[in-house]
């Protein structure tokens, strides 16, 4: 049994694309999700990204507007929302933001602009751009179900703040993380 189905995550993820997506990924996505978790998972189609959350001087989407409005979308207690959109995401304290998970309200948003960025390293851009969502949607999600952020940089938990950093970090979380987890679920 793997750890993450020990956990007993019984909830269902909820993933709403806003806006346009290139929605193979999106899938591609969302049928990961399914193994990592041990979820059942949904992908609504159709939604856009709401326009009160675009702050105009800055050129950017209010994350936390964007969370409440996810909120307001579920139709179940139980359902985790994951927001994903293509435009950068900001909060006041901050220049931007790659996501953001309000582990209360059960939400998460995770953008693709800044991990659009190029890496020297980058070979396969679909690949890479592909890696780079799955973590951050994963780190996000996780803050959903307890985990914190975590000081091992090669914890997916782990806090990132550029693409150079979700490059060098996994997939995966951590023992440490996996355990702390397992105990708050007691
Ligand atoms: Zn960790």
């Amino acid at each position: 049994m793997s750890p993450q189905r020990r956990l007993g995550l019984r909830n269902k993820i909820v993933v709403v694309p806003m806006g346009e997506l290139d929605y193979s990924m999106v899938n591609k996505l969302a049928s990961r999700l399914v193994s990592y978790f041990s979820v059942g998972v949904d992908v609504l189609q159709g939604v856009k990204i709401p326009q009160e959350a675009l702050n105009q001087q800055r050129g950017q989407y209010y994350s936390t507007v964007i969370l409440t409005k996810l909120e307001l979308m579920k139709s179940a207690p139980g359902e985790k929302m994951l927001g994903l959109v293509e435009e950068d995401l900001y909060i006041p304290s901050k220049n931007y933001v790659i996501g953001q998970a309000d582990p209360a309200g059960r939400s998460a948003l995770v953008s693709l602009f800044r991990l659009r960025r190029e890496n020297y390293e980058m070979l396969d851009e679909a690949k890479v751009l592909y890696s780079r969502l799955l973590k951050e949607s994963v780190h996000q999600l996780g803050r959903l179900w307890g985990f914190k952020d975590c000081r091992n940089p090669k914890c997916v938990m782990y806090l990132t703040d550029d693409v150079y950093e979700v490059d060098r970090k996994g997939n995966k979380f951590c023992d440490n993380c996996l355990r702390r987890v397992k105990v708050r679920l007691k």
